[in-house]
């Protein structure tokens, strides 16, 4: 069996948020899909350990926002690698809360869509939950980023508690090395000195000794010291 063929399968990228009545939580989604058109109904497949998962479980609200192609993967490292656990998502980013209590992030949005949970079914490690659309709205035109855009033009990573998380194969070490690659221990952000960090300042052609002390991974912001060599 090659779990590499799941590549072949394409997907969209969402920031999916929720309540607990108290409290707002956020997270990146990827596995996002209508189900059906009367009434309108909406998947959502989010892992259980998830704080968002809690709270939509607790709410039986969701809210998603469909991001553009031209969002930063620093919005994406922000709800995608850090836990609402260990700190507010939500600082410095523009939101509303809507009628149901959930938030909706605006920043990098093209539409938001408001749910309530008509059906979950348990999948091992996560949950599809089922929603039926309560609201929606047009923010701005522009292109929906696909999860293989953020992977292949973005150069973004997926967390091990993602849906479609694959292990990737070890890099092959007979590959020539003209400019050593250093990757990110927290996240697996490849930095590539042959494109640099555009989005952090950072030129193609940059080595990653060559890069100011003060630069964090464009993830998941850790620092440099988090960076080991990629074989
Ligand atoms: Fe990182």
């Amino acid at each position: 069996m090659d779990s590499n063929i799941l590549h072949n399968l394409s997907y969209g990228m969402y920031i999916v948020s929720s309540n607990n009545g108290k409290l707002v939580n956020a997270q990146i989604a990827n596995t996002v899909f209508q189900i059906t058109s009367e009434p309108v109904t909406i998947g959502i497949s989010v892992n259980n350990k998830n704080l968002t998962h809690g709270y939509i479980d607790l709410s039986r609200r969701f809210a998603l926002s469909v991001l553009d192609e031209k969002a930063p993967l620093s919005l994406i490292g922000k709800f995608g690698f850090k836990s609402g656990r260990d700190g507010d998502k939500f600082k410095g980013t523009d939101f509303i809360i809507l009628a149901s209590g959930c938030p909706v992030v605006l920043d990098s949005a093209l539409c938001y869509i408001e749910a309530k949970v008509v059906k979950q079914l348990d999948c091992f490690t996560h949950t599809l939950f089922i929603g039926e659309m309560t609201g929606s709205k047009m923010l701005k035109s522009g292109k929906p980023m696909t999860y293989d855009y953020y992977h292949k033009e973005k150069r973004g990573t997926t967390p091990s508690s993602a849906p479609t998380f694959i292990k990737e194969e070890m890099p092959d070490p007979a590959k020539e090395i003209t400019m050593q690659k250093y990757r990110c221990v927290v996240c697996n952000y490849m930095y590539d000195p042959a494109i640099g960090d555009p989005d952090g300042g950072i030129g193609a052609g940059t080595p990653f000794e060559k890069i100011p002390d003060n630069w964090v991974c464009p993830i998941c912001g850790a620092d440099k010291s988090q960076f080991v060599k990629d074989n």
